[in-house]
């Protein structure tokens, strides 16, 4: 392809403070009517003063220091003007020249994508436009509420990797456990920037691009309106593909902000953009610059964990796992601790038999991952339910792995005892015993089995003598359904053969 593609990213996420960003009215506005969750400050009466939440501003220390980000140690809040009806004030109260956190950078799919900055601000309420009628509403419970707003640099290359660094930043929101970021109900929104650049015609420089000799550079189009990680590669995607075609049709493209629509598939012209000049920013008076000095940061540092991109490089390299498999585990803390229970109960199982080889936990490890991931999931996704809801301890899980691994159950009598832990819990070693399923290893036991099977298909008996070496698998089954699927097959079949 000739062409660049650049992508810059702009994500808001509503965090979960108890109260609002300049208020004390609830941040849950849940099970609350239209406006019943305001108060003078948040719906912008005059004369009310604001008081900055500092839970908020403390979390959004905590995410700047966990995306290794620098923190102005003085910052302040300034006013963005412009004129909406879901803006009670007539401004938002935002960051502008001191954000936060600035010069931070998030790893995806192994390149570090640079963010410029990470500031706070409140949201807006909601406008409703009614269908067929010829009004408006607007609720403003949701108005004044904290958002954090992450910008990144225009480095993004591709759709993909846009919305892989989306669904990699909601796991981190997660994870410090200071925003749901659900995407569908609006806990997290994102906003593309996209242009086509002319290949060698440009370059990227103090954060800005620039062309390259006479080149014009062709403008940038900021796409709005997209509710889930789909839409985020969808809209991206059909937006590269419009302006490639306009560029190469000679149709003029403006610098615009346009709506995606997730009914078409199509974004779709909504305004032309506005510059920073147009919302005449300037230092909020109302609330004092905020001074963040060291000892509130190291008290806030104590409190960041190890993240998902770290946690997977770690599971991949302590545990063995595949690339794929720990990706999966560590996409939900949750599921990434239950992992760790599970596999640490293997490990300590093989240290008291006295059995310390480290490839064997290696390989057991991998057979966890390989059940939840596999096994476990294909229930959950069944009911839809989360490794949160699940009633089987990590010990019991651990001890259904290890029967397996010791051949006292094949694994499908695996598969119907985790059927049944998954239902009602329970201990794994019992269920086998209720339902019977414990593997049958007695070599005579099975011989007479066996002796009995190929007595009762004397054809096939006859084949087999004759080389057709396929009928193996025919009594191998038959010796399976005779014992219930409870007989070990690797000792079956190596019995078969010795009978022949
Ligand atoms: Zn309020
Ligand atoms: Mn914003």
């Amino acid at each position: 392809m000739k062409y660049d593609i650049i992508i810059g990213l702009e994500i808001h996420a509503g965090l979960k403070t108890k109260r609002k960003m300049f208020c004390a009215c609830d941040n849950d506005p849940a099970g609350k009517k239209p406006n019943e969750n305001t108060c003078p400050i948040c719906l912008g009466h005059p004369g009310t003063l604001p008081a900055p939440n500092y839970k908020a501003i403390e979390w959004a220390l905590l995410l700047g220091l966990a995306l290794k980000g620098k923190i102005n140690k003085l910052s302040k809040f300034d006013r963005k003007n412009y004129f909406y009806p879901d803006l009670p004030k007539g401004y938002q109260i935002s960051q502008y020249d001191l954000p936060f956190v600035y010069d931070a950078s998030l790893k995806v799919n192994g390149r570090d994508i640079d963010i410029t900055r990470v500031h706070l601000e409140e949201d807006t309420g909601k406008n409703t436009h009614p269908v067929g009628k010829n009004y408006s509403l607007i609720d403003f419970n949701r108005a004044g509420t904290p958002l954090l707003e992450l910008v990144t640099e225009p480095i993004i290359e591709s759709a993909e990797e846009a919305k892989k660094f989306c669904q990699t930043y909601q796991q981190i929101l997660r994870y410090l456990d200071i925003s749901n970021a659900d995407m569908e109900k609006g806990e997290m929104r994102c906003e593309a920037n996209v242009s086509v650049q002319e290949k060698d015609e440009w370059e990227y420089k103090d954060g800005e691009i620039r062309a390259l000799g006479d080149y014009k550079l062709n403008p940038k189009i900021e796409v709005k309106n997209i509710n889930s990680f789909k839409a985020v590669e969808k809209a991206i995607n059909y937006e590269i593909k419009r302006q490639i075609n306009a560029i190469e049709n000679n149709e003029k493209l403006i610098q615009e902000t346009r709506g995606w629509n997730d009914k078409k598939n199509i974004t779709v012209s909504q305004r032309v953009k506005e510059t920073s000049a147009d919302y005449r920013y300037f230092p909020e008076p109302d609330i004092p610059p905020i001074k963040i000095d060291a000892s509130w940061l190291k008290e806030i540092k104590t409190n960041i964990i190890e993240l998902p991109p770290k946690k997977k490089e770690r599971f991949i390299k302590q545990y063995n796992l595949s690339e794929e498999a720990a990706a999966i585990l560590v996409s939900d803390k949750y599921l990434a601790d239950y992992t760790e229970k599970v596999i640490s109960e293997l490990r300590a199982w093989i240290d008291s038999n006295g059995d310390k080889w480290e490839r064997q936990k290696r390989k057991l490890a991998r057979a966890a991952g390989n059940w939840l991931i596999s096994e476990l999931f294909t229930h959950l996704n069944k009911d839809n339910l989360s490794i949160k809801d699940i009633k089987i301890t990590p010990e019991n899980f651990a001890e259904l792995i290890a029967l397996v691994y010791q051949g006292k159950i094949n694994s499908s009598a695996g598969t119907k005892i985790l059927a049944q832990m998954y239902k009602n819990g329970g201990d794994p070693g019992n269920i086998m015993q209720d339902m019977g399923l414990e593997q049958i290893d007695d070599e005579a036991e099975l011989e007479k089995t066996i002796k009995q099977v190929i007595a009762d298909n004397p054809k096939q008996a006859e084949e087999y003598k004759n080389g057709k070496k396929t009928v193996l698998k025919f009594f191998i089954g038959q010796t399976m359904s005779s014992t219930k699927g409870k007989a070990n097959p690797i000792l079956v079949s190596k019995i078969i053969k010795k009978l022949f």
